[in-house]
């Protein structure tokens, strides 16, 4: 994998960079960047499997973004499944961003970098809570799944995109969420939709809008 060059700094365009997790199961790791800024979203691990004989965990390559940790805003975590935390107390150490996360995800994770032996503050976010992170505006949309306190993540930013794109998404259907969590707030516009884990096999579609811009 090549260093980040200029070219990969975000502009004022909203770009999209799935390290992990797209077109995979597990090992969820991406990044969303805008105005010379990133935020991710997840950093899990999976597991191998018979075609990985003697390799346990296997964990998304963060050298993109540690090359420009000082870009990373922040690391916004979904929930509390290995896939979407389970390489933090791994590479958490390369990036050194604010973690953000619900209370149920938060003390896991606080018990799994205690083991570590790793210090990292997390700013706990309440269920359905808003809050900033860098150039955008996250929104954390609780949702069932068999680990409590799953969220689906909204990230706002000022480039209105494709929302039309989440209509599909299968748990937003399911859920009985309607699309006003969805739809931009004021003049701001919906940035991304959900992709990766659960759902990764959609990633090609969502990149098939012309607002998003595949880097990695
Ligand atoms: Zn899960």
């Amino acid at each position: 994998m090549t260093e980040p060059s200029e070219s990969l700094v975000p502009g004022e365009e909203l770009l999209f960079v799935p390290l992990g997790g797209a077109g995979e199961i597990g090992m969820n790791l991406s990044l969303y960047g805008t105005r010379g800024q990133w935020v991710m979203v997840d950093l899990g691990i999976t597991f191998g499997d018979d075609t990985t004989p003697g390799i346990e965990i296997i964990m998304p390559d963060p050298r993109f973004i540690a090359a420009q940790r000082e870009r990373l805003a922040g690391l916004v975590l979904t929930h509390a499944h290995e896939d979407h935390i389970g390489a933090v107390p791994y590479l958490w150490p390369r990036l050194r961003c604010p973690i953000y996360a619900t209370p149920f995800t938060a003390e896991l994770l606080r018990g799994k970098l205690f083991e570590s032996g790793i210090e990292a503050a997390i700013t706990e976010v309440p269920l359905s809570g808003v809050f900033d992170v860098g150039p955008f505006r996250v929104e954390l949309v609780t949702l069932t799944h068999s680990i409590p306190e799953r969220t689906q993540r909204n990230i706002y930013s000022s480039i209105v995109m494709a929302h039309k794109e989440l209509a599909w998404l299968p748990h937003i259907k399911d859920s009985g969420l309607r699309p006003v969590n969805i739809l931009p707030v004021g003049h701001s516009g919906v940035a991304t939709p959900n992709i990766g884990g659960d759902h990764a096999g959609n990633v090609d579609r969502v990149l098939g809008s012309p607002e998003l811009r595949r880097i990695a």
